[in-house]
């Protein structure tokens, strides 16, 4: 699969390159794909400085791109500006210690970082590719509950609620049978005051064996 975003490692150096990438919204479409937001159909930028030192990159940029998604409450579009500082460490796979491993041993004692620096994140050693970087960023800033407005009311309904009192819907004509059958159970259970009230014995017993 093609990369949108990446970087031959043999255009950097220790100064560092500056690089102008277009945050296309048809690909932050495919990104947020299954997610509550989408792309607002505008093409975002990803401005990242790189730098070079020995075989680790160091990536620091500006993401900006519009999203839009839907109000929790009212259901009305709520755009959504992504505007942030990206910034991650690209080590040579073979460097990071395997999950699971031993780990370590083979890397150079110099060879250290802490993982809150910045995030860490492979590469193959030959081009960086920062798709993942502009990805995680995007997905982290989809908002769990999305508000048109702090206050916004929800949904405009009547004072007494959207639906009409129960006792006012027609009556299915089909049902109007059922309807008269249960009156007249209850006509002829009423004068059964002696029963006691856990045991109805008026209710039509079951078919006898
Ligand atoms: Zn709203």
């Amino acid at each position: 699969m093609a990369h949108e975003f990446e970087v031959p490692g043999s255009d950097l150096d220790i100064g560092g390159k500056s690089k102008e990438f277009v945050v296309r919204a048809a690909w932050v479409r495919g990104i947020l794909e299954g997610t509550d937001a989408t792309t607002d159909g505008k093409d975002g930028s990803l401005n990242v400085r790189l730098s070079k030192s020995d075989t680790d990159v160091v990536a620091h940029g500006d993401l900006a791109v519009g999203l839009t998604m839907e109000c929790a409450r009212c259901t009305k579009p709520v755009a959504l500006t992504v505007h942030n500082q990206v910034t991650a460490l690209y080590v040579p796979a073979v460097k990071l210690p395997k999950p699971g491993g031993a780990g370590g041993k083979d890397a150079p004692d110099e060879y250290e970082f802490t993982s809150d620096e910045a995030d860490t994140l492979p590469y193959d050693g030959d081009t960086v590719v920062l798709d993942d970087l502009v990805r995680d960023e995007l997905l982290l800033e989809i908002p769990m509950i999305p508000l048109c407005s702090e206050d916004c009311p929800g949904i405009a309904h009547s004072p007494q609620g959207p639906t009409d009192p129960p006792g006012e819907r027609p009556v299915d004509p089909r049902f109007a049978v059922l309807k008269d059958i249960v009156l007249d159970q209850k006509s002829t259970t009423t004068p059964k005051k002696d029963s006691a009230p856990n045991k109805p014995a008026a209710r039509p017993s079951k078919p006898s064996k």
